[in-house]
């Protein structure tokens, strides 16, 4: 029988440091990508995405790299699923690290990259959305995923119809690219 415990914020943390040392470790020697810095973490991830990845870029002479890798989780998504935090959004994470360590930044986030890290170094089925029911009942808040080439973004409604309807263009503030949308989150009731 699965019991529950009632976790600290500070339990939570470690245990999601642990999952992704873990993975990162798994990743990084699957990889050869050698002794690969493991990614900064931090945890004031809020709203639906319950992961963020991200990364800068520099110029190694006319070769873009990735560097200064960095999760971010949503706690209020952990406590709600501690489970899928750890079994899928940590190596849902982690896979858009190295696929812009490995091969290199500016792919699609969810693309045959991505989906080759899930599958081949991860066991996981390549699903796009790796959102989790954040909303408590009757809110019904949807939610717009948009990607630069650095990290994904979470865009409101009203954000996302002034765009579609052309009337805004949003860039991102670490790489400048102008953000592309990517999918609609499911409403989780
Ligand atoms: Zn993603
Ligand atoms: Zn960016």
């Amino acid at each position: 029988m699965k019991t529950t415990t009632a976790q600290t914020p500070v339990e939570a943390m470690t245990l999601i440091r642990q999952a992704v040392r873990d993975a990162w470790r798994k990743a990084c020697a699957h990889y050869g990508l050698g002794a690969l810095p493991e990614p900064a973490l931090d945890f004031s991830l809020r709203g639906k995405m319950a992961g963020q990845a991200g990364w800068r870029i520099t110029a190694l002479g006319r070769k873009k790299q990735a560097v200064d890798f960095r999760l971010r989780f949503n706690l209020e998504a952990y406590a709600l699923h501690p489970a899928d935090m750890l079994g899928d959004t940590v190596p849902h994470e982690i896979a858009h690290l190295i696929v812009a360590a490995h091969f290199g930044p500016g792919r699609r986030p969810h693309g045959p990259e991505w989906q080759q890290v899930m599958r081949d170094c991860f066991g996981l089925a390549p699903r796009r959305t790796h959102q989790l029911a954040l909303t408590p009942a009757r809110t019904v808040e949807r939610c717009f995923i948009y990607a630069c080439k650095c990290r994904e973004h979470e865009f409101t409604s009203i954000r996302h119809q002034r765009v579609r309807r052309g009337r805004s263009l949003y860039t991102c503030k670490a790489c400048g690219e102008v953000l592309r949308f990517q999918e609609e989150l499911p409403d989780l009731i």
